[in-house]
């Protein structure tokens, strides 16, 4: 990490144990996904919309006329669902955010947990160009729950202007100007992430699920592992990706 440092304990807020900082980057999720999809496009990728009942089907969905030699399952929280992976052992972790205009100075602080519960946690990310700061959270395994706990959303905005109280001006959790609740399931899984391939039905499927809260982070590195997969099915020495 670029300009770690353990934190002395003068610098410490109340109640904290223990903390460091260091520089890191925050994605501004809503401008980085089409962003992504436009590098695909760029690239000669063909999109393809449909609700898949069996992972194999997406073999016939090619657009070159001729069945897929390789199936990349992405399919995240619902390969607990899909026909032909089924993995029982893919879990949602419900988290809760709010999103807010106030801003908090490009810092980003975020604790290992709180005295709130043991699902609730302290974070603060100020995405780029003007997308808010958001709010966090909540870590609740197993939870479907799709909508906002006002509760919940209560004690996040408590905790933000607590550990942060610059994002107010130390006008406290009134002063919060909302944009929106929301909460995301993130795709855990027990044992984590799997990235391997597997032959489903005569179909050569590379499995890349269960990224929990991570997906974001480890996309590239999993990535990398899911093309040298692929390169092994097809049996391809030399990279040809474009990317
Ligand atoms: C509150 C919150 C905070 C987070 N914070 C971070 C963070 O700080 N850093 C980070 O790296 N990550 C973070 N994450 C996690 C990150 O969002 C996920 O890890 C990531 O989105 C998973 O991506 P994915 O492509 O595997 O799954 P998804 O984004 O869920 O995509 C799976 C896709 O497959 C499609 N699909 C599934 N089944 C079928 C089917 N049968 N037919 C057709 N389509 C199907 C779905 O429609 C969906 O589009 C956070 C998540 C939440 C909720």
């Amino acid at each position: 990490m670029d300009n770690f440092r353990e934190l002395p304990a003068e610098e410490l807020p109340a109640g904290v144990h223990s903390g460091c900082e260091f520089t890191s980057v925050c994605i501004n999720t809503a401008i980085y996904l089409p962003w992504l999809v436009g590098q695909c496009a760029r690239h000669g990728v063909r999109f393809r919309r449909a609700v898949l009942k069996h992972v194999t089907e997406a073999a016939g969905l090619s657009h070159s006329g001729r069945r897929a030699d390789v199936v990349v399952n992405a399919s995240g929280l619902l390969a607990c669902r899909l026909g032909g992976v089924m993995d029982s052992k893919v879990y949602p972790a419900r988290g809760q955010i709010v999103l807010v205009r106030n801003e908090a100075n490009s810092l980003m602080p975020t604790t290992s947990g709180c005295a709130d519960g043991e699902d609730e946690v302290v974070y603060v990310m100020q995405r780029a160009l003007g997308g808010g700061t958001i709010l966090g959270g909540t870590y609740m395994k197993g939870s479907w729950d799709p909508n906002p706990d006002p509760n919940q959303a209560m004690r996040i905005m408590k905790r933000a202007v607590e550990t942060h109280p610059e994002l107010t001006g130390g006008k406290g959790v009134e002063a919060l100007d909302i944009i929106r609740h929301a909460v995301g399931l993130r795709p855990a899984r027990e044992g984590g992430v799997r990235v391997e391939k597997e032959k489903i039905d005569g179909t050569w499927v590379v499995h890349n699920y269960g990224h929990a809260g991570w997906g974001y982070q480890g996309s590239y590195g999993c990535a990398e592992r899911v093309v040298e997969l692929v390169d092994e099915i097809v049996g391809r020495t030399k990279p040809l990706s474009k990317l």
